[in-house]
């Protein structure tokens, strides 16, 4: 992958732009995640997400995304076995009992901020509850390795130990990656991974990092429509992820009101 290869690392001042950009998409999440009600069409989480984007001037990079054919939406929307790409439509209608994707980026001022949660809809199951708890939780030690003098190797290995130690798996063909100018820049980042290997991180280095975490398999498939893809064996999954920047100390998690 050719986007793998560029590695752009951030002034201060890139930074507090992707910070604003990061800020408008958490609002962007926020707005869509009221939402999250029985009934409700996935169309209308990308109408909400569009209004919330035209009123900070900014627009998604994932409206005309290349792909078999561009994609056709601002954000998208998967439900239960739908891992990523999920097109929203006017049919599709959430139910209580769902768990619900949503990954949105936001192009503000030359610069992407790309984040993703997953939430329940109405009453879900414990089983659905702990795959949030294990996707969220495995973000999160993913970020705590985004640390000046680490290597990428180090977050992968902290995201896929804390996901296998807990019985459930990561995907394989999608991964995490930088984010600047481009949604999608180097290094890339899987979600499994050896410590002490991978590019050394210094501050001004950004990346999206984003555990996809399935309960039976960590083997997926594409949907007709060339963009949903779900898990093999059609079992729950669940997806978190935000924008961070390396620092001299703390890791800076953009992505947040
Ligand atoms: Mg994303
Ligand atoms: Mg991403």
């Amino acid at each position: 992958m050719d986007w793998a290869r560029q590695i752009h690392v951030k002034t201060p001042a890139e930074l507090e732009i992707m910070r604003e950009a990061g800020r408008i998409n958490a609002t962007v999440h926020a707005t869509v995640r009221e939402l999250l009600k029985p009934g409700v069409a996935t169309a209308d989480l990308n109408a909400a997400a569009e209004e919330v984007l035209r009123k900070h001037n900014a627009v998604s990079p994932f409206k005309n995304y290349p792909g078999p054919y561009p994609y056709p939406a601002s954000i998208t929307v998967c439900i239960n076995d739908e891992l990523v790409h999920g097109i929203p439509t006017k049919k599709r209608k959430l139910k209580s009992g769902d768990i619900v994707s949503i990954d949105c980026g936001t192009s503000f001022e030359g610069f992407v901020a790309d984040s993703a949660f997953s939430a329940g809809v109405g009453e879900i199951s414990s089983a659905a509850q702990e795959l949030l708890n294990v996707t969220e939780g495995a973000l999160m030690a993913g970020i705590d390795k985004m640390r000046s003098g680490n290597r990428t190797g180090d977050i992968s290995a902290a995201i896929q130990k804390y996901v296998e130690s807990r019985g459930f798996y990561v995907t394989r063909e999608y991964t995490g990656h930088g984010v600047g100018r481009q949604m999608h820049e180097g290094p890339q980042v899987p979600n499994y991974g050896t410590s002490g290997r991978g590019l050394l991180l210094r501050p001004g280095v950004t990346i999206a990092l984003e555990p996809m975490v399935l309960v039976g398999t960590a083997k997926t498939k594409v949907l007709p429509d060339q963009w949903t893809v779900i898990s093999a064996d059609k079992s729950l999954t669940a997806h978190f992820e935000h924008s961070i920047a390396v620092t001299e100390g703390e890791p800076l998690i953009l992505t947040v009101l």
